[in-house]
């Protein structure tokens, strides 16, 4: 689960980790009672998306009066944004965060994440952070420095020293970004966090370290321990169809092709997509209707699957290992009659009771698509797509 940089800043705040005063604010004249509450005479209002990338999207604006507040607010507040993160999806901007501005001497980057290769929590920096990390990361990786946490030790203070010694920082400097690192692990782990990114952390004229912009994305499979976290989801901010599949339990990512695909398992899921691509088409949704898919599963799948326009064909590729082929079948059956499918759909069973569940389609009546194998399939789902 995604968070709103305000919401991340909270957390910050509460692990310790100073943050520049600030307030969320969701009409122009909160925006400007929000920055007279915050003081002084230099503010930043801050598009609240799920996503990074605002500043080059218009979505990051300093403000040097109370007149230039209110109106990048109303710029903002009602719009939809999409940024280069966002992947041709446009967010609506409900709020906005009026920050107290800060100068800026140099920007650095600083996040923590889920190393898989290394099976630890690993913090990575660069003293060349700022709004173009991925160029960073592409053109001069040697500027990325990695610290993988030891599982049994955890984060030691003089790991946190070295690594801010090596991006160029200043005894003092260097003892924030101690304290920053500290309680970003602490939060981490007792939030069951995903990935925590700070980009940038500035240097600031003064010298101190500030923290001026805020990534979270939580582990979904510890929202039961933290209510509060929960509470603070945005599903305004979220893909529609994923929302609903979430409620029914389907593990379900929108993609931007013309195939449908609905799928057990979600290596089988991983599989077919790249089979369809291989075979020269393109997935419009990632589906794994699961091990236990029932007749309502399936219903609930082909549902999803419509919702979308760009739907040209539908491809069905199920192994039947823990169900059985015919009991799929019925479900098939029994969703394609309900759900009123337009599009051709093309199904590849195999294992369990599969010669009955072939048997089943067959004497359906419905114009499906029988497919021998994997390959077999994905190629019957490409040129029907592409005959649409
Ligand atoms: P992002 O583009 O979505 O990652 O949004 P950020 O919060 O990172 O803001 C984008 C850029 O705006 C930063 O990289 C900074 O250069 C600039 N910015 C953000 N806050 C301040 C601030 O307090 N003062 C100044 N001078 N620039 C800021
Ligand atoms: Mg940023």
């Amino acid at each position: 689960m995604n968070f709103h940089e305000y919401q991340a800043k909270q957390l910050f705040a509460d692990y310790g980790i100073a943050v520049p005063a600030g307030r969320v604010a969701r009409t122009p004249e909160e925006a400007v009672d929000a920055a007279k509450a915050i003081g002084g005479d230099f503010w930043v209002v801050k598009a609240q998306i799920h996503a990074g990338g605002r500043g080059k999207a218009g979505g990051v604006k300093l403000a040097k009066t109370l007149d230039s507040v209110r109106e990048y607010a109303q710029g903002m507040l009602g719009q939809k944004m999409a940024t280069y993160q966002t992947a041709g999806v446009e967010l609506p901007i409900d709020s906005v965060l009026v920050t107290q501005a800060t100068d800026i001497a140099k920007e650095l980057y600083l996040s923590v994440l889920v190393d898989r290769s290394t099976q630890s929590i690993t913090f990575i920096a660069s003293s060349e952070g700022g709004m173009d990390i991925e160029q960073v990361a592409a053109e001069t990786p040697e500027k990325i420095q990695t610290l993988n946490v030891n599982y049994i030790q955890g984060l030691q203070a003089y790991q946190c020293r070295d690594l801010g010694f090596a991006l160029g920082l200043t005894a003092k400097q260097v003892n924030q970004l101690t304290k920053i690192m500290l309680g970003l692990f602490k939060l981490f782990n007792e939030k069951d966090l995903a990935l925590v990114e700070l980009n940038p952390l500035a240097i600031l004229t003064d010298g101190n370290l500030a923290v001026l912009d805020g990534k979270v994305d939580s582990d979904d499979n510890a929202a039961f321990r933290h209510p509060d976290l929960v509470a603070m989801r945005d599903i305004r901010q979220e893909d529609e169809t994923e929302v609903k599949a979430s409620q029914h339990d389907l593990n379900y990512v929108t993609m931007d092709g013309n195939i449908g695909c609905m799928v057990n398992g979600a290596g089988l899921a991983m599989a077919t997509m790249d089979v369809i691509q291989l075979e020269g088409g393109s997935p419009a949704n990632f589906l794994d209707v699961g091990g236990g898919a029932t007749r309502e599963r399936v219903t609930e799948a082909f549902k999803l699957i419509l919702s979308s326009d760009d739907v040209k064909a539908i491809f069905v590729n199920i192994f039947g290992g823990i169900v059985r082929c015919d009991m799929i079948a019925e479900g098939i059956i029994a969703a394609v009659k309900e759900v009123d499918v337009k599009v051709p759909v093309v199904v590849r069973l195999e294992g369990t009771n599969v010669d009955a569940g072939k048997e089943l389609l067959k004497n359906s009546g419905l114009a499906i698509t029988p497919a021998d194998d994997i390959n077999d399939g994905a190629r019957k789902a490409v040129a029907a797509a592409k005959a649409a």
